[in-house]
């Protein structure tokens, strides 16, 4: 994707606030022919593997709110992976994508006692720290030899809660999804 009338000045500030934490990432701000819009294009090696919504989740925690609320307002967010194009990451499931199939997804992580391994194994990670993502939540179902759409379907859907990490997984999804599974499935105990 070329953009034009790009802004120089703006792409060099943002490349400043990103630095630390996007370590060989490259910016362009500018006017996209393809939406007749203004654009940032975010360019990071890191992106790879993550879902569109973690890529933009990441960003903004970087950037205080007032920059990008002053700066930023009414850009087209574009995260692209290495040798991705704009139709690859578009193409990239959402979370709304998720929102018809959601009840039977947390259903059967709950069923499965996903949340408490997670629980457990966040409880004995080393320095009991959350990585900051989904890597112990893809790991505890990768070992229950859940297939990677079933991964991202689960991803899916504790973003749609708005958890974008290991730790919030516990600390919001699971008390959600507990207190449906009890009041759809009475016979069975959440915490067996
Ligand atoms: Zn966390």
């Amino acid at each position: 994707m070329k953009l034009q009338r790009r802004n120089q000045a703006l792409e060099k500030q943002v490349t400043t606030l990103l630095a630390k934490s996007f370590s060989g990432m490259s910016v362009e701000i500018g006017h996209a022919a393809r939406w007749d819009r203004p654009c940032i294009a975010i360019r990071w090696e890191g992106f790879g593997g993550l879902l569109p919504e973690e890529r933009f989740h990441r960003l903004v925690s970087a950037i205080p709110d007032e920059f990008r609320t002053s700066q930023l307002a009414g850009l087209v967010w574009v995260e692209l992976a290495p040798g991705e194009t704009v139709d690859d990451v578009l193409k990239l499931p959402r979370s709304e994508d998720v929102a018809k199939r959601e009840a039977d997804i947390g259903r059967t992580l709950t069923h499965n006692g996903f949340f408490a391994t997670l629980a457990d194994r966040l409880g004995r990670a080393a320095k009991r720290k959350c990585p900051g993502d989904f890597t112990h939540t893809a790991a505890v179902l990768s070992d229950m030899g859940k297939p990677p759409e079933r991964i991202r379907d689960a991803k899916l859907l504790f973003i749609r809660h708005g958890a974008f990490c290991d730790c919030q997984v516990v600390a919001t999804v699971q008390p959600a999804m507990t207190k449906e599974h009890a009041a759809t499935s009475p016979a069975c105990s959440p915490t067996a």
